[in-house]
């Protein structure tokens, strides 16, 4: 199946789709609701009925703008599309996060948009799936990257909170938005720890609760009432809580936080690699579960795990504009 791989997204000009445009265009897969995939009004956007919810709530503007046409794709479901059937599979990452199988005249093509093998957090576990032609995420593909298992980083989350809080300093945990943030409150609420949230993340939570994660006892951030409690924050107010005054000890929890750089980025002083996107390992094993004799490899170390693929014997390339989001520590990690 013929692609164009353009800085905006992947365009399939057969069946007239594109794979996560975050320009606005007439119809696009939407993977999921990180805003560097899921951008801009379009005619119409395709994806689980999660990340549709998110997308809205995140990024259409609604006032001025046109109503987008949703269409709902849950996961196991097909529908035909300009002569191909278009499939959304569990893609790990944050949820609703979904694959999307295309099959077209005898093709499989996968897209897996941002992805994770291993159980997430919080969001459905990932379904490998064979394919002819993979189109995969390369976050963290590079051998360096070997990051924590969930049940690892979610002990090290408690265990560093209650060392905090017993000696009488103010855990504040840098999440994301969307994704991290809200894993890590329920790691610290699932475990009895009195935890209070920041606005940005907090407003997600109800989306979470609708699907099953219970968040008992969080409490709204309030810099006036820290003291006793763990926060959870968004990466841009962690500098604010270090400069503070206030007996603050930060920690980081990304796949970023693997390299030791990432101390002297944030300021934390506890640093716990864990990610919702696939590490090296993750990668490797989701290609080999793919059996694909082509891989495209998009977003992320793009040019090495692509070389890393072809001296194992793999036919893989890493298409021009496909690392446009390249490395970017600040990128949701
Ligand atoms: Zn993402």
């Amino acid at each position: 199946m013929k692609l164009e791989y353009h800085e905006r997204g992947i365009y399939c000009p057969e069946i007239s789709l594109w794979l996560d445009s975050t320009d606005p265009c007439a119809a696009t897969w939407i993977s999921h609701a990180h805003s560097d995939h899921a951008r801009g009004c379009h005619g119409l956007a395709i994806g689980t009925s999660i990340t549709l919810q998110l997308y809205r709530m995140r990024l259409w503007m609604g006032e001025g703008e046109s109503e987008p046409e949703l269409r709902q794709l849950d996961y196991g479901e097909s529908i035909e599309w300009n002569g191909a059937r278009l499939t959304a599979l569990p893609a790990g990452h944050i949820i609703g996060a979904a694959q999307l199988l295309i099959e077209y005249r005898g093709e499989r093509l996968i897209y897996t948009g941002d992805i994770k093998a291993r159980p997430p957090l919080c969001g459905e576990v990932a379904q490998p799936s064979e394919c002819d032609h993979l189109i995969i995420e390369s976050t963290f593909g590079l051998p360096i990257y070997n990051l924590l298992s969930r049940d690892d980083a979610a002990e090290r989350i408690v265990r560093f909170a209650r060392q905090c809080l017993d000696e009488g300093s103010i855990p504040a945990f840098i999440g994301y938005a969307l994704g991290r943030g809200q894993e890590i409150v329920h790691v610290l609420c699932q475990a009895g720890v009195r935890t209070a949230v920041h606005g940005a993340i907090a407003r997600f939570l109800p989306v979470y609760e609708e699907n099953g994660y219970a968040f008992p006892g969080w409490e709204p951030y309030d810099a006036r009432t820290m003291a006793g409690k763990a926060l959870v924050v968004v990466p841009t107010h962690g500098s604010a809580l270090e400069a503070s005054g206030k007996n603050v000890r930060l920690a980081y929890v990304s796949g970023w936080a693997a390299m030791d750089n990432a101390r002297a980025r944030t300021g934390a002083e506890e640093l716990i690699p864990y990610s919702d996107h696939a590490d090296f390992v993750e990668l490797m094993e989701l290609v080999e579960a793919s059996g694909a004799k082509q891989v495209d490899v998009v977003h992320g170390y793009t040019v090495p795990f692509a070389h890393i693929l072809q001296s194992r014997g793999r036919h893989a390339t890493a298409p021009r504009h496909a690392g446009a989001r390249s490395n970017v520590e600040d990128a949701e990690g």
